[in-house]
């Protein structure tokens, strides 16, 4: 199992840390060890003094599939859920500046956290809307309508270089607000008005 981590996928989003608007999808990939499943804390870590969330929608892939076409790219995932993309923010700004690769910023253990999964013909496909909140204030809030690259390009141009596989995950990007957080702060992601995802940082 992978997780496929889609960066800068929003323009607001782009636009709030100075980045480019980018003319294909930026891709970057966490090991599955960064994995924390729907309703564990989220501890800490020591190598990091500004860790931020990133609330992404994330699609579960359902079956393998390499160089998909765009008339099947939709029959890849059938459900979808919400993911955080934790990064350290002050490592990957040094990696940024060096032109380094990021995985110790975004790939570091825990770095997933994942809320469980609902069948998409639960939501309205063509926009979907979904906020996070911090303490119960609403911090970052997004619809899948504003996407710059929409699940099924990204399901078709992934499957160009990485054989998808049952099971992988897609991070699909964060929309503008991504923030600080810090030791006794309480996350929740909702879906919709559904909340999917819950997690206390320890
Ligand atoms: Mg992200």
């Amino acid at each position: 199992m992978k997780i496929i981590c889609i960066g800068r996928n929003y323009i607001d989003h782009a636009k709030e840390l100075n980045n480019p608007v980018p003319s294909r999808p930026l891709i970057f990939m966490k090991p599955p060890s960064a994995l924390l499943l729907e309703g564990k804390p989220f501890y800490y870590p020591e190598h990091s003094k500004d860790i931020h969330y990133e609330l992404e929608v994330v699609l579960k892939i359902c079956k393998n599939g390499r160089h998909v076409q765009p008339e099947f790219a939709s029959g890849y995932y059938e459900q979808i859920g919400l993911g955080l993309d934790m990064t350290a923010r002050d490592i990957q700004s040094e990696l940024k500046a060096k032109g380094h690769p990021w995985e110790i910023a975004k790939g570091f253990d825990h770095s997933a956290v994942m809320s469980d999964f609902y069948d998409k013909s639960d939501f309205d496909m063509n926009g979907i809307l979904f906020h996070l909140s911090k303490n119960g204030e609403t911090v970052q809030q997004g619809n899948t309508k504003d996407l710059i690259f929409s699940f099924d390009y990204l399901i078709q141009y992934v499957s160009k270089y990485f054989k998808l596989q049952m099971g992988d995950l897609i991070f699909t990007g964060t929309p503008a607000g991504v923030g600080p957080i810090k030791i006794g702060d309480h996350l929740e992601g909702y879906l919709e008005e559904k909340k999917i995802l819950n997690c206390r940082i320890k």
